[in-house]
């Protein structure tokens, strides 16, 4: 599953380029030209990371960035910010509190893209890895095996997907409808309901005898791979 890019700028000309370069690399890119489509649109689904310029029309990125800083949904997606040259200095370094980097334009593209692929990098390790292990689950990617404290365990293609997902990103809470786009695929009309049902097989599967369960349900929010549940072990 490639990482999930949303871009934040009003500049036509360079919301374009930076599509257009992101999209070779093989991201999933999507672009909001103001600030206050943008805090809409990531109430809704919680990108991997998050390009977002300094100046915009509706709200500006630093108030953005500070307003996703305080959600917990959003207080961990990378930001690298993007200014214009004149904007930068203290200034910049002092406001953009919780941008994780940022980039004075004009900037060179492949320095760009080295910056995204080095903070998804260091956001989200467990999206290049082969093996990914969770408390005493681990999954295989190379072998699509699944294991939980050395059982192997035979899920299905979207329990499969989904615990996979949740191995991606631990302890984040993800709503139905996020799950359904992270594992269904947006494009993909199922009802919400769905989620429920593959979430209770998934647990059946997984949890054998007196096993802790390490999915956990967040009531009104949606579900979560259980931080507790790695420390646990
Ligand atoms: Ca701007």
């Amino acid at each position: 599953m490639s990482a999930r890019i949303l871009v934040v700028e009003d500049e036509e000309a360079l919301t374009t380029l930076l599509r257009y370069n992101l999209d070779a690399e093989g991201y999933d890119v999507e672009t909001v030209a103001r600030g206050d489509d943008a805090e809409v649109h990531l109430k809704e689904r919680v990108p991997d990371l998050i390009v977002l310029d300094w100046m915009l029309p509706g709200l500006s990125g630093i108030e953005l960035c500070r307003r996703l800083r305080a959600r917990p949904e959003t207080r961990n997606v990378p930001i690298i910010m993007l200014t214009a040259r004149g904007e930068e200095s203290e200034r910049v370094r002092g406001l953009a509190t919780g941008a994780d980097d940022y980039v004075v334009k004009p900037f060179s593209v492949p320095e760009f893209l080295a910056r995204v692929k080095s903070l998804l990098r260091r956001s989200n390790p467990e999206r290049l890895a082969t093996v990914l292990a969770y408390g005493d689950i681990e999954l295989d990617r190379d072998r699509r095996r699944v294991a939980r404290s050395g059982r192997p365990i035979d899920l299905g293609p979207t329990e499969y997907r989904l615990l996979e997902f949740f191995l991606e990103h631990p302890g984040r809470v993800f709503s139905r409808e996020q799950l359904l786009d992270g594992v269904w695929g947006r494009d993909i009309y199922i009802d919400e309901r769905t989620v429920d049902v593959h979430i209770g097989r998934l647990r059946k599967l997984l949890n054998s005898g007196t096993e802790v369960d390490p999915i956990r349900t967040v009531r009104g929010a949606g579900y979560a791979l259980d931080d507790r549940f790695a420390k646990a072990e």
